[in-house]
């Protein structure tokens, strides 16, 4: 059978136009997906763990359900964590799940984007989708994020190649500039490329700030970036049709990176002075986005929540998973997807294999320790309907193209409530 349109959730691009051929159940081609696509894809539907384990052990899935709401129950502070690799209906149930149980609930946005969602709440953002970008976008600037390595076809469908309504000769029509640390692949395409130390990302956005009001400017010869690259920079910004700026970890994790942001957001918000523009945050993981969705239309707060109190709390210094762990505040975690846990630093990790652990995993992903009760569950997209959230915020419908006997994550997650 030939399925068109399949949605890809590998990373926050969504690629929904995929072909993909299957034959007795298993995928024989794949059409139009990237390099990423391909190794994933492969790495998930080749493995076949055991669908369910208590203590590294084969169990039965109703035994493994009340020993999770065992766990689960005598918790005094649990965590639920994770839920970017998963969508709106697992994400959706977790959240329940969390809210029932009084947990604290944070997902994987806390040790990626964190400091630029900080940024956001404080000082707002000027957005636009993807197709606007496409439709629009004469000037387009990638900061801190090689996305040719980390987002393979932003470019082709989005941002570097395509033709658009007021870009009509693709490529030609568009200036592109790479600010970053050292030359990457999407450097080798780009117009320009401004190599900026990430620690000095601040001084020279609040310079592109001054320059683009007008404002004198103090700028010393032994910078990284010249007055007159910088001149240039600001003059391109202010005098082009429409423009974006695209910035990812190398911009957000530097050090203070919610300042940086607010510094990138506000610079965005001055140019709205002269011109069209705008800044997207490149999200890595596929669903990442419908998790600070969910997170948000059912708490409030798109990460780092506390529910302990019966109430959802927001504090992501003290409430990340990072945190909690690291200071052994919490003696139980649902995990919803274990694909972040090498991003933990080495004592938050310790902690987790120290306390009772409940692991929701796609068939290729293992947390690298033997969770108290783990279940394999089916792939969103592959073998289940969901939503995911693209990285501008628009959700794309998941169809399914391949049967599997593992249960959905919201499956599991209704299961452990009802049970509670
Ligand atoms: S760019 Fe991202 S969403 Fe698109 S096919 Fe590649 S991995 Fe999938």
């Amino acid at each position: 059978m030939l399925h068109e349109n399949v949605t890809c959730t590998v990373c926050g691009c969504l690629c929904d136009d995929l072909k993909v051929r299957t034959e007795n159940n298993q995928i024989v081609e794949m059409q139009r997906s990237c390099f990423l696509a391909d190794a994933w894809f492969k790495e998930q539907l080749e493995a076949s763990p055991q669908p369910v384990t208590i203590n590294g052990t084969p169990a039965d899935y109703d035994q493994a359900i009340i020993k999770a709401t065992e766990l689960l129950r005598n918790a005094k502070a649990p965590l639920v964590f994770g839920l970017s690799r998963s969508s709106t209906p697992g994400q959706r149930a977790a959240v329940e799940l969390a809210d029932r149980l009084g947990a604290y609930v944070d997902t994987t946005a806390s040790l990626c984007h964190a400091p630029s969602i900080m940024a956001i709440q404080q000082v707002g953002e000027q957005t636009c989708s993807l197709g606007e970008v496409k439709n629009r976008s004469d000037l387009v600037l990638f900061w801190g994020v090689d996305p040719l390595v980390t987002h393979p076809r932003h470019g082709e469908r989005y941002s570097i190649d395509p033709s658009g309504e007021f870009i009509p000769n693709g490529r030609e029509d568009r200036t592109i500039i790479v600010l970053d640390e050292q030359e990457g692949e999407t450097a080798k395409v780009a117009n320009q490329l401004l190599q900026i130390d990430s620690e000095d990302n601040f001084r020279v956005i609040w310079a592109l700030r001054q320059l683009v009001r007008g404002k004198p400017l103090h700028w010393s010869d032994d910078e990284s970036v010249s007055l007159d690259e910088l001149r240039q920079l600001a003059d391109q910004m202010k005098n082009c049709q429409s423009g974006i700026i695209f910035f990812g970890l190398g911009v957000s994790q530097a050090r203070l990176g919610h300042r940086v942001v607010e510094a990138l957001l506000d610079l965005v918000t001055d140019l709205n002075e002269f011109t069209r523009f705008y800044a997207r945050r490149m999200r890595l993981p596929g669903d990442v986005t419908g998790a600070d969705s969910v997170l948000c239309w059912q708490t409030g707060f798109p990460f780092a929540v506390d529910l302990t109190r019966g109430y959802p709390r927001y504090e992501p210094q003290e409430y990340s998973a990072q945190s909690l762990l690291e200071n052994k505040e919490v003696d139980a975690c649902l995990l919803i997807g274990s694909e972040s846990i090498p991003k933990l630093s080495a004592r938050a990790r310790a902690h987790l294999t120290d306390i009772s652990t409940i692991v929701l995993d796609y068939p290729g992903q293992s947390p690298q320790f033997t969770p108290t009760v783990q279940f394999t569950t089916g792939i969103y997209g592959v073998h289940y309907r969901g939503t995911a959230y693209r990285m501008d915020e628009i959700p794309l419908p998941l169809g399914k193209f391949l049967d599997t006997i593992d249960p959905a994550d919201h499956d599991v997650l209704n299961d452990l409530l009802k049970s509670l």
